[in-house]
């Protein structure tokens, strides 16, 4: 099918009542493993790189294979910027062809988060891209470099970012964390009841890794239509390589298809979960 937005795959996420599974990526073999899951199972995904990656995956080589991978697939695909954290990313971002890119100002006040989020929503019209931001701050950070401390989103803060920017999505902070949960995750669904009753957009879960199935369809009920999965993919393509490591013999090319089978069968399991399947 094609590259779209973000927004349109979420609405008909909330027509239909499932999630779409947000995955992180780092590599080519990263990417054809998510994309040949969610061609196979017949569901929209979004595929994401968040800036604290960009060292590892640069955004001007790795940005253009996402999106050419999006373009020739056979299921509907956005690509998105997960985390920016300056407009210059954003703007590349948005120059590349990302369909989306989140502007992450959450650890400011929420009129400096409002004000970056205006920013950003004013270059990403031009693109006719969609903008994600968060209220509240999740546990821990994506590349694990900071243990930020948790703090709920605020309902009210969630009203005031929308009516003052009209993004078309909120990460909210409900208990999830980013990287590997230190207990088990204990969600707080009142949080996200009232946000929902406030903003009329689609809800996003970060911090996917580690939340039960369970918890993963309460949440979608409640009105999560993106669902973030970082850690279990990096972890399904890095134990699937482990295991290539054991065999007696070896050669890149059979350490490259595991990569793409660890991408694979992390997507697959998330996309049955989150319900997207067989929606295409
Ligand atoms: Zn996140």
């Amino acid at each position: 099918m094609s590259l779209v937005n973000m927004s349109k795959l979420l609405k008909e996420a909330e027509d239909n009542n499932y999630g779409v599974g947000a995955f992180s990526v780092a590599n080519m073999e990263m990417v054809l493993g998510a994309i040949k899951a969610a061609e196979e199972l017949k569901s929209p995904i979004i595929l994401q790189v968040a800036q604290v990656r960009l060292p590892y995956s640069p955004l001007s080589v790795f940005g253009p294979l996402m999106i050419a991978a999006a373009k020739e697939s056979k299921v509907p695909v956005a690509v998105h910027l997960d985390h920016g954290l300056d407009i210059e990313t954003v703007k590349q971002a948005l120059e590349l062809g990302f369909t989306s890119v989140m502007i992450d100002a959450s650890h400011l006040t929420i009129n400096e988060n409002i004000q970056m989020v205006q920013k950003v929503k004013e270059f990403a019209d031009k693109y006719g891209a969609d903008v994600e931001a968060e209220v509240g701050q999740l546990a821990g950070s994506e590349d694990g470099s900071v243990d930020h401390e948790m703090l709920y989103s605020d309902p009210d803060e969630v009203e005031k970012l929308y009516q003052n920017t009209h993004l078309n999505a909120i990460a909210l902070s409900i208990g999830n964390a980013h990287g590997l949960y230190k207990n088990e995750p204990k969600l707080n669904f009142e949080i996200l009841e009232e946000a929902r009753k406030r903003v009329p957009i689609p809800l996003v879960l970060h911090g996917g890794s580690g939340i039960s199935d369970d918890d993963f369809r309460k949440c979608i009920k409640g009105g999560i239509r993106k669902l973030n999965v970082a850690t279990a993919t990096f972890m399904s393509v890095e134990g699937e390589v482990r295991e290539y490591c054991k065999l007696d013999k070896k050669d890149y090319f059979t350490m490259s298809a595991r990569m793409v089978q660890g991408a694979y069968k992390n997507v697959s399991r998330h996309i049955e979960v989150f319900q997207s399947d067989n929606r295409i």
